[in-house]
């Protein structure tokens, strides 16, 4: 009998498999600070290959961890299996192809390995752009979009991602390919589309995804308030939106994190505010003006010490460089990060983020703050370096203390990130047994036999059936 990786590379032919060591340990992480281990790695270039790979993975028994960039923060990509069962990470990088565009339905069918950015950069010309922008958008993949359902600074007001995907070709873990959606604005029967979108690699692999494409916006302002406190910047926020007003993109950034984006990248960021709130505006020029008058009066009217509204487009283009590089200013300062994410009501903002850095403090973390704050959105970055003895276990203990304050004010578990293995265990704290039994049954229904990624979003326990532990060595 041959073995996985001789079948893999029957069917996808040599140069599109990889079982050497260093490739296996490269594919056994993903952004996160999981690390698990891969069988194979295979590049498929088309649905007919990943069919192929998905009826090679079932003969030997193994899984198939579908893998886009490898930028997900919540270990959705990280291969768990036990020895000599370690799954096979699918990457679509070599399906990166856009393969049609239609202008005047301003939609595209895309392979799910093309990039964020280079999406909206090759529909520009059109005047179009795909509206979720994660941070990570120079790297991470229209199908990792998809599986996480991610959001990013502009879905405040354009929406996450699953409002820009009208259709998902998948590769079912029978081996069959189903489309899912349609351009049908009203389409009959299940939204099985939607039950796709966030789904996580759990259900199926995207090999060729229809996305919604987005007028670029006539006018857009941009400004930087700062504040004395945390709690005027964050009052700030739900004022604006009583208002009315919903901005692009209303993000927020602590003073701790504003210095070390100030020292890496020089945008003029205010050093000495206890809190910066970056907001832009879009849309038809009057409204616009409309828009950003109402933000400056109420940042003012809630202490803002200074408003400051980007004369020109190079000016807007450096305080998202600023807002944008956060975490490679991180990277300056300590060896390793965890970039946490949950979600609060607005309105209670101020309050968690005082419980975040006392969390932090109690466990001898240092801890950042920059996220969306106009969702609610809160992503504490904890610093740490990995090889001081405890400092992750340290990370970990205050990371859960995080979800629990932010459960206990009204909050959910992730905001755009996912569930995937971060929290996984967590989840019960959010869902009852008889949901999280619905959510496993919905899993059945399009992959009965959990072959893909059958380790992530449900957690072991209560009546989610065979969901295995994790086996020793996976470092969560
Ligand atoms: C610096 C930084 C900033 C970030 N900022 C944001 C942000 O603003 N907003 C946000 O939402 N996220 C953000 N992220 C997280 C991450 O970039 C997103 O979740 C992104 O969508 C992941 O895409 P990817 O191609 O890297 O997916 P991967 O990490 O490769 O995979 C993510 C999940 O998708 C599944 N998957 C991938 N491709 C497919 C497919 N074709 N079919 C089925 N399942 C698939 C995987 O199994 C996994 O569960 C950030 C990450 C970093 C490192």
């Amino acid at each position: 009998m041959r073995t996985l990786l001789e079948d893999l590379t029957a069917a996808l032919g040599a140069g599109a498999v990889k079982g050497d060591p260093l490739e296996l340990a490269l594919y056994a992480r993903d952004a996160s600070v999981m690390e698990g281990s891969a069988g194979c790695v295979c590049f498929p270039t088309d649905a007919a290959q990943v069919q192929a790979v998905v009826g090679v993975a079932r003969a030997h028994g193994r899984s198939v961890v579908p893998r886009g960039s490898g930028t997900g923060l919540a270990g959705g990509a990280v291969p768990i299996g036990k020895p000599g069962a370690e799954p096979v990470v699918v990457v679509t990088t070599r399906m990166n192809r856009i393969l049609s565009v239609d202008a005047a339905a301003r939609t595209a069918w895309v392979e799910p390995g093309v990039l964020n950015l280079d999406l909206s950069r090759a529909v520009a010309h059109l005047g179009l752009h795909f509206a979720p922008d994660p941070s990570s958008q120079q790297a991470c993949s229209v199908g990792g979009n998809v599986a996480n359902n991610s959001g990013g600074p502009h879905c405040l007001a354009y929406g996450v991602t699953t409002a820009h995907v009208l259709a998902v070709e998948v590769v079912l873990s029978d081996g069959s390919v189903a489309r899912l959606g349609g351009t049908d604005p009203d389409p009959t029967g299940y939204d099985l589309r939607g039950a796709f979108v966030g789904s996580e690699g759990t259900m199926g692999l995207a090999t060729a995804v229809l996305v919604r494409l987005t007028p670029l916006p006539p006018a857009v302002r941009t400004l930087l308030a700062d504040f004395p406190s945390a709690e005027s910047a964050a009052e700030t926020v739900s004022a604006v939106i009583a208002a009315g007003v919903v901005p692009a993109a209303l993000e927020m950034m602590d003073q701790r994190i504003t210095v070390a984006v100030e020292d890496f990248v020089h945008a003029g960021f205010p050093t000495d505010a206890a809190a910066v709130l970056l907001a832009e505006i879009d849309g038809l020029p009057g409204g616009v003006d409309a828009a950003v008058a109402t933000v400056v009066e109420l940042a003012r009217r809630h202490g803002a010490r200074q408003v400051r509204v980007a004369a020109d487009e190079a000016e807007r283009a450096l305080l998202w460089k600023g807002r944008k590089s956060a975490f490679g200013a991180v990277a300056r300062i300590a060896p390793d990060y965890y970039l946490h994410d949950a979600v609060v009501p607005r309105t209670r903002l101020s309050e968690v983020l005082q419980r975040v850095y006392e969390i932090a403090d109690a466990n001898h973390v240092g801890v950042m703050n920059v996220f969306h704050a106009g969702d609610g959105n809160l992503h504490p970055l904890f610093l740490f370096d990995r090889r001081v003895p405890g400092a992750l276990e340290r990370v970990h203990e205050a990371a859960g203390e995080v979800l629990r304050i932010c459960l206990d004010a009204g909050g959910v578990l992730s905001g755009e990130h996912g569930i995937g293995l971060e929290k996984r265990d967590y989840m019960p704290l959010l869902f009852s047994e008889d949901d999280l039994a619905a959510q496993d049954a919905l899993r059945r229904a399009f992959d009965p036999e959990r072959l893909f990624n059958p380790d992530k979003v449900l957690p072991s326990g209560s009546r989610c059936g065979d969901i295995r532990s994790l086996p020793e060595g996976v470092w969560v």
